[in-house]
């Protein structure tokens, strides 16, 4: 049986980030950047005015006051067409260019008109010291043409569409968005408008699980209910394996009528893994065909879930050339003792809080692997690793939260 990062392993060695597409600025976000971006500019693409006020010589201004004469007016979008001699001020715009002779900028709030005698417009300034660089940005300084600024694998955020605006680069390559079946297996099964009948029950798991592939960032595909019988399986297998990814709930323990690890071999679909040493989901079942990835999840609720968040989410994750495709978990201090006993690494539902000394985290009352009522008063797992133990309030544990984006 594999362990808990065995099965990471052998999901991102099985899973190869999948194909690329250009798309506008306008469509990409939350898309995944395909390869690296260099600047092809430099930014900001000249030395420029970070003020309202006045260019001037940082040298007749040792002192931090002087007497200017006004030669030009400078705004954002134009060019000075004088260059600044010795005595002389150009008034500027936040965002106009630095004029030539000109090393500093002196806010408008430091500075007072006057005409003089001969009607030459004057600027008075008094202020601090001036040296050179004040209040201005020079060419450069954010990024210089050939820098190396986005690294493939990052999730583009507003920030970086607004970069990648900045470099004039109106299409962006990112990974195509994958589409995931999921087809619920088992005779109890009824569909979520019904009344269950006896020994019947609703099918939660489809609902949940396509949500989960939603949060994801990824389209999901409700396939419906295949019953316990080879014939029904295999028929709703063959339509599953249209899709990029199937998740199959239910049907890969070890009861009579667990039909899913042999039918999925009779697709054609190539077992990499059968059990993991986790709770819950150990029977959890991996395999890849020719041109789809394929999750046997069990189907206990809770199995289902957990198993999605650590396992389908880092195959949705390598899919979508996200570096890393493992989840990365947090650290969190308990709100409160904890007995915990098993065998095997147990994924905890629990409640994590931002609270002023640091992230706390409550174990919820959960029930076990059919207890789905429980995780809606949780929003993250707690790792707890095999071995009795009894933790303490505040000591750290590991925890993994859910429902965000791959
Ligand atoms: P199985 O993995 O097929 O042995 O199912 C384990 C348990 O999960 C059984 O109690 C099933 O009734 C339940 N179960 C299986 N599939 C679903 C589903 N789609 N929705 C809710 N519960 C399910
Ligand atoms: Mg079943």
């Amino acid at each position: 049986m594999l362990t808990v990062e065995e099965a990471f392993d052998a999901i991102t060695s099985a899973v190869e980030p999948g194909p690329v597409e250009s798309v506008p600025l306008a469509q990409a976000l939350g898309g995944v950047l395909a390869g690296p971006v260099d600047s092809t500019i430099d930014s900001p693409p000249f030395d420029k005015s970070l003020m309202d006020g006045f260019a001037v010589r940082a040298a007749d201004l040792a002192t931090g006051t002087a007497r200017l004469v006004v030669v030009e007016e400078v705004t954002a979008g134009e060019v000075a067409e004088k260059s600044l001699e010795p005595g002389q001020a150009i008034q500027i715009m936040t965002g106009a260019p630095i004029p030539d002779g000109a090393d500093a900028v002196v806010r408008i709030e430091d500075t007072e008109i006057e005409i003089d005698d001969e009607q030459q417009t004057l600027v008075r300034i008094e202020t601090r010291p001036v040296s050179a660089g004040q209040d201005m940005i020079q060419q450069g300084t954010s990024m210089r043409r050939g820098d190396a600024v986005l690294k493939a694998g990052r999730r583009l955020r507003p920030q970086e569409l607004g970069l990648l605006a900045e470099l004039g680069q109106h299409t962006v390559g990112v990974h195509r968005q994958v589409t995931v079946g999921v087809l619920a297996t088992g005779d109890e099964l009824v569909t979520i408008d019904r009344q269950p009948g006896a020994g019947q029950i609703r099918n939660s798991n489809e609902s949940m699980l396509a949500a989960q592939v939603r949060a994801c960032g990824a389209v999901a595909r409700e396939l419906g209910i295949a019953r316990d019988n080879p014939e029904d399986l295999a028929a709703k297998i063959q339509v599953g394996l249209d899709c990029d990814v199937l998740l199959l709930s239910g049907g890969v323990s070890a009861g009579r009528l667990d039909l899913v690890p042999e039918q999925l071999e009779a697709a054609g679909v190539n077992e990499v893994f059968h059990k993991v040493k986790v709770k819950p989901g150990k029977p959890v079942w991996f395999g890849t065909s020719r041109d789809a990835i394929v999750f046997g999840l069990p189907g206990n609720p809770v199995s289902s879930m957990v198993c999605f968040e650590l396992f389908v989410r880092t195959a949705l994750r390598r899919l979508a050339g996200l570096d890393p495709a493992t989840p990365s978990p947090a650290a969190a201090r308990l709100a409160c003792d904890f007995e915990f006993r098993g065998d095997r690494p147990t994924f905890f539902p629990g409640q994590l809080e931002c609270q002023p000394d640091g992230p706390l985290v409550t174990p919820v009352n959960w029930h076990g692997s059919s207890d789905l009522r429980s995780t809606a008063d949780a929003n993250s797992m707690i790792h707890f690793p095999a071995g009795d133990q009894n933790y303490q309030a505040r000591q750290w544990v590991e925890v993994h939260e859910w429902a965000g984006r791959a």
